[in-house]
């Protein structure tokens, strides 16, 4: 196992962000470059680490363990990649892979197959076919590549340390991966089947993910003679109906709280006080408005989770009418509607079925 694995981490990312170093951005609840720190050790595949970045001072504050180097990088890639081919040598490796930090996402069998790979070649390097089509430029002149015979190479690559030394100390030209000082010589390179999730971070926006919220509801109404029932926006006949300011439809309210809560939009009493102009309000009528706003703060729901508590009526009759409206009125897919009823065993004021109450649980995401 004369292995060795470089980091290349010098990049200044400029793309990425003004102020920000993309190397040590948090990106799935690490830094980027510890991605490719951990998967390295964890691969169990290579005698030392050796990471080549313009922070020294961050990474030597880290602790890492001893099989880890740190050194100062160059201005371009390429001289940080040949500063740390030079500084390898005296270990005398057999073979050594590169790595852009920037690329977090591949994964350990990947490193198993360039390893697997390099017994019998001296340059492996992981490739995949691009999506998008292709075109390249000669002075004004604009060519289609074909674009099933197009590879993009990706890292790491591994190498024979001495062929790759080698010809890394005698080029002059700036380069954009090593692979390229195999190809300029028409040296055999065995291309291996890369990885699409493998790809390099080069914006902000590549790794910027949504964020998800959860939001609980509670409502409660007393139960009256002479008032319709309404729960989820379905008419239910029944010998009551519920007292409120608005027609007492427990199970939006709920709803409408768990949606505030989750937007942290504090509660359903401050967007419709009992005002006269709420007097005996539909609630569907309550719940467009949020929901239009929600919608339009590119919040979507991910599910609702429902429990209705009451003796009376059966939830089991009216399940579907009440869910299919409540899809209706959230725009939600019906699968992700689930409507539960719970009974008090006769107790208290709901047992006697002089109240129904409804609590609410909502999951929403936001998509940036
Ligand atoms: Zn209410």
């Amino acid at each position: 196992m004369n292995n060795y694995f470089v980091i290349l981490a010098a990049g200044k990312s400029k793309r990425f962000h003004k102020n920000l170093v993309k190397q040590f951005y948090n990106y799935r609840n690490k830094e980027i470059i510890d991605h490719s720190v951990e998967k390295s050790l964890n691969s169990k595949l290579f005698k030392k680490i050796l990471i080549v970045t313009n922070n020294v001072n961050h990474l030597k504050k880290k602790g890492y363990p001893k099989s880890i180097s740190i050194i100062k990088g160059g201005k371009e890639r390429s001289d940080s990649s040949l500063k740390s081919l030079k500084f390898l040598k005296k270990y005398k490796p057999k073979n050594v892979f590169i790595h852009d930090a920037a690329r977090p996402n591949f994964s350990i069998k990947l490193l198993k197959n360039l390893s697997k790979n390099l017994k019998k070649n001296k340059a492996v390097i992981p490739v995949i076919s691009s999506k998008d089509s292709l075109k390249y430029k000669i002075k004004d002149q604009i060519f289609n590549l074909d674009k099933d015979n197009s590879l993009l190479t990706q890292t790491p690559q591994a190498f024979r340390f001495n062929e790759l030394y080698d010809l890394a100390i005698n080029e002059k030209d700036k380069i954009s991966d090593e692979a390229t000082l195999f190809i300029n010589r028409n040296y055999k390179v065995k291309f291996i089947p890369g990885e699409n999730e493998n790809n390099k971070i080069t914006y902000l926006k590549d790794i910027e993910t949504s964020k998800t919220y959860f939001g609980i509801g509670f409502d409660i109404h007393r139960l009256i003679k002479n008032k319709k029932l309404y729960l989820g926006g379905v008419k239910i006949p029944f010998h009551s109906g519920l007292k409120g300011h608005s027609d007492g439809d427990v199970i939006l309210h709920a709803i409408i709280d768990a949606i505030l809560g989750a937007i942290r939009k504090k509660d359903i009493g401050t967007f419709f006080p009992n005002t006269k102009k709420f007097k005996n309000v539909r609630s569907p009528i309550m719940l467009k408005p949020i929901m239009d706003n929600l919608y339009k703060s590119n919040f979507l729901i991910n599910n609702l989770d429902i429990n209705l508590i009451c003796e009376q009526p059966k939830v089991s009759k009216y399940r579907e009418k009440i869910i299919n409206s409540i899809s209706k009125l959230t725009s939600l897919n019906r699968s992700m509607i689930n409507l539960k009823g719970k009974t008090v065993e006769k107790l208290g004021l709901i047992g006697k079925e002089k109240a129904i109450a409804c609590e609410v649980i909502i999951s929403i995401t936001k998509y940036d």
